[in-house]
């Protein structure tokens, strides 16, 4: 059978026909209904990530099974599934050891693996998770980004009634804020930009705060009685500028910089002031090991989506909104492909 997909050369980007791959007795073929452009897929498609060619980009996919392996039991024909962004390579030592979230070899679809902006995928069942009716199939293409969310969260350690300022209103600065009130943690989310404040503002973020108006320093300190924030969660795909986050925190807490790096490389960070105020940065980049939560956060509206996409597009248009130039605020909101 013929699939179409597009496809990332050193040339250029094309929709091509191809043969669809053969489902092996633990994989299942997905009908993808809809896909996501990233940041991601867009630094691939304009040659500033370096990857294999030819590369079908996508990291966000949810879909119809359609068929399925004779060994696969979590699926059957007919259900609506999120397609995971990372995968395992079953190979190395944590793998072997069905510690595969750990594996010291992920593969990200989109990037070191055939991505999902095509027609039908097929795909390991290992990399698919079963959607509750309750949960909106378009929700569904933000479970890596609610995902990592809770990665930050549980790595900065917080506690209830801690402050998290978090740099940056972009989905994921939004996402991050409603899962932080999950777990009673007072988000204060900062950004330049009030219409995004605003999306925050409605969805129940309490404390924002607009740079470009107030001391923000100065509101931070106020927010939280003088104790300054435990922790900033950094959106690195916002254009907030990271060395003034530093100013939020409290002596010793820690940064959380989340999103990609390719966003940081001008970066200078004053190492001095890190190290004689006690702080941590680390980084969440990938997670993929709270996607069951991020399911639940979805089907129990804990975290609400509909006015993080931007855009919705069709299947036929992803050339277009892969080559558009990556402007200052650009991806604030994701890019919706519906699929034919
Ligand atoms: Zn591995």
């Amino acid at each position: 059978m013929v699939m179409k997909a597009w496809r990332i050369k050193e040339n250029g980007i094309s929709l091509d026909k191809m043969d669809t791959q053969e489902v092996l007795d633990s994989c299942v073929k997905i009908k993808i209904a809809y896909a996501s452009v990233t940041l991601t897929d867009r630094l691939i498609a304009q040659g500033k990530l370096k990857c294999e060619y030819p590369l079908i980009p996508g990291r966000n996919a949810v879909g119809m099974v359609v068929e399925t392996g004779i060994n696969v039991k979590n699926c059957t024909r007919g259900d609506m599934v999120a397609l995971k962004p990372l995968s395992s390579c079953g190979e190395c030592a944590k793998c072997l050891d069905s510690k595969n979230v750990q594996c010291e070899n992920t593969l990200a679809f989109g990037i070191t693996e055939a991505g999902f902006l095509s027609d039908f995928s097929v795909v390991s069942s290992d990399n698919i998770i079963k959607l509750p009716e309750r949960v909106n199939s378009e929700d569904a293409i933000f479970i890596d980004c609610i995902d990592i969310a809770i990665e930050a969260i549980s790595k900065m350690g917080l506690e209830k009634g801690e402050y998290l300022a978090i740099c940056g209103a972009d989905d994921l600065g939004i996402i991050m804020a409603q899962a932080a009130m999950y777990y009673q943690i007072v988000p204060i989310l900062i950004d330049m930009d009030p219409s995004f404040l605003q999306i925050a503002g409605d969805l129940g973020v309490y404390y924002t705060i607009n740079s470009g108006e107030e001391d923000t320093k100065k509101q931070v300190f106020a927010l939280t009685g003088g104790k300054m924030a435990h922790a900033v969660a950094y959106m690195s795909e916002s254009n907030y500028p990271f060395n003034s986050s530093l100013e939020y925190v409290k002596n010793g807490g820690s940064i959380a910089i989340c999103g990609l790096s390719d966003t940081l490389k001008e970066l200078n960070v004053p190492i001095g002031q890190v190290h004689a105020r006690g702080l941590s940065i680390f980084g969440i980049l990938e997670s993929n090991k709270n996607i069951l939560s991020a399911i639940n956060m979805l089907a129990s509206k804990t975290i609400i989506i509909d006015a993080l996409i931007g855009e919705r597009i069709d299947f036929n248009d992803v050339d277009k909104e892969l080559k558009k130039e990556i402007l200052q605020g650009s991806t604030y909101l994701k890019t919706l492909v519906r699929m034919p």
